[in-house]
């Protein structure tokens, strides 16, 4: 099957296949139709298998064959995402595929001056893009209006989830037209119970696709575990990079100080390093990504929100440098590689303190990721497992709060009676939270 058996318009092909795509991605091929079509869509595909194009050309396709009436143009499409660097990535794609067309986007996060976004939106948007923090201080304000949303996309609303949006999102949800009078998309690499609640809430008769099996992993990333101890961890990565002589490599850490510390180490060890985590300034994150990408630095050392929406084509190697406390962003993180059919590795280091981390990721996985002992790097077995600190809020399964303009809140736990939370930036209390969810998931 070719794009052109799609439906889409002479100047979105044109747009593709100046991208030098030939063949559509699964899912793609199964969601373009049916956005065309005008339905609503749930789809569980995780990051990498071209989601992005699948709901930014239908979606510039509609918007194109109905243009709004004449006037200042209202917003027709919102995209909502977790993070500022997903929200830069889906922007660029809608400028992209949308080049031939005479359709307007903006793109709005939290972190950079609400002025200049101001004066963008005072011009007329068709298309907008948005963390949902930033987007409710411009509705609060006056400068946007959502009122006349045709189609909105919930992009990795997992993500959003967990990472406390849940009262944002309910906010924004009121702003826009009544759910029928829109059409709703919502993209998610996991499903949990609480997204597909979301989904009876906010999608009308849905179509259903799902593209890669749920919580696994894509089958082109090949996985393993090295056992090793947890303060030769620094030594074997360095290593492992110099030897096998990788050239651009993402690794993850637990926390932003856990990221800066081992940037920092790496350099020491000659390798070009870059922290990117929610403390740095957004200015900070741009140009160590882009430094990443054009190969002037060899290793980008990321926390897992950070790195949410990182779209670097064929990133090969992918480092867990730490387990992430939570089983789902290990899919999350090494869907940084093998993206879009390619290839790619996901190498975990794995100490004592870590086994029952792996072990819940096999689970959620389904199955064993190999494990190798690497020769001179063989773990003592006389050392004992200690409890895993997590930053500043201690340990357990919280994650750190993070970067969007702080109002990323600690992640939501997933199945764990006694984690505690973060007192939210705009006081949410746990309380308010139980309220919200019985208004958004109960209702
Ligand atoms: P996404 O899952 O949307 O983040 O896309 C992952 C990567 O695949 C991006 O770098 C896209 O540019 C690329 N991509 C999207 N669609 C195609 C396609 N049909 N053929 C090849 N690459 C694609």
């Amino acid at each position: 099957m070719s794009f052109n058996d799609l439906g889409l318009s002479a100047e979105l092909l044109r747009a593709v296949s100046e991208q030098g795509y030939t063949t559509p991605t699964p899912i793609q091929r199964q969601a373009i139709p049916l956005i065309l079509e005008g339905r609503d869509v749930m789809a569980g595909a995780q990051t990498g298998t071209g989601k992005t194009a699948g709901f930014t050309l239908p979606l510039l396709q509609r918007l194109n064959d109905n243009p709004a009436p004449g006037g200042k143009r209202p917003v027709r499409a919102l995209v909502l995402t977790p993070t500022r660097e997903l929200a830069a990535q889906v922007g660029e794609s809608v400028e992209t595929y949308g080049r031939h067309l005479s359709l307007r986007s903006a793109v709005i996060f939290g972190g950079v001056k609400i002025n200049p976004q101001i004066q963008k939106l005072r011009q007329g948007i068709d298309i907008l893009v948005a963390t949902p923090g930033r987007l409710l201080d411009h509705a609060s304000q006056g400068t946007v209006d959502l009122s006349r949303v045709e189609i909105l996309v919930l992009d990795e609303a997992d993500r959003m989830l967990d990472m406390g949006f849940i009262h944002d999102i309910r906010k924004v949800l009121a702003l826009l037209p009544q759910n029928e009078a829109r059409q709703n998309l919502l993209f998610s690499a996991t499903f949990s119970s609480e997204i597909k609640q979301l989904a009876n809430r906010l999608l009308n008769q849905p179509e259903l696709i799902e593209v890669a099996r749920r919580n696994t992993t894509a089958d082109k990333i090949a996985q393993v575990v090295h056992p090793v101890d947890r303060k030769r961890k620094r030594e074997l990565l360095s290593h492992m990079i110099g030897s096998r002589n990788w050239r651009q490599v993402l690794v993850f850490t637990r926390t932003k100080h856990g990221a800066n510390r081992l940037a920092q180490q790496l350099e020491k060890d000659g390798l070009s390093a870059a922290a990117i985590h929610g403390n740095k300034s957004q200015g900070a994150r741009t140009r160590a990504l882009a430094g990443f990408k054009q190969g002037d630095i060899r290793v980008l050392v990321a926390t897992d929100i950070a790195a949410r929406g990182l779209d670097i084509d064929q990133l090969p190697h992918v480092v867990n440098f730490e387990l992430p406390n939570v089983p789902e962003d290990y899919v999350h993180r090494i869907g940084r590689t093998g993206r879009a059919g390619n290839e790619g590795e996901a190498v975990s280091l794995v100490c004592v303190d870590e086994e029952k981390l792996l072990r819940d990721i096999e689970r959620l996985l389904k199955k064993k990721i190999p494990s190798q002992v690497l020769e001179g790097y063989e773990p003592d077995p006389a050392i004992k497992a200690e409890p895993i600190q997590n930053g500043r809020n201690g340990g357990g399964r919280n994650r750190a709060r993070q970067g969007n303009g702080g109002r990323q809140q600690q992640a939501a736990r997933r199945g764990n009676g006694n984690a505690q939370r973060a007192k939210p930036a705009r006081q949410r209390s746990a309380n308010a939270r139980g309220r919200q969810k019985a208004t958004l998931f109960g209702g």
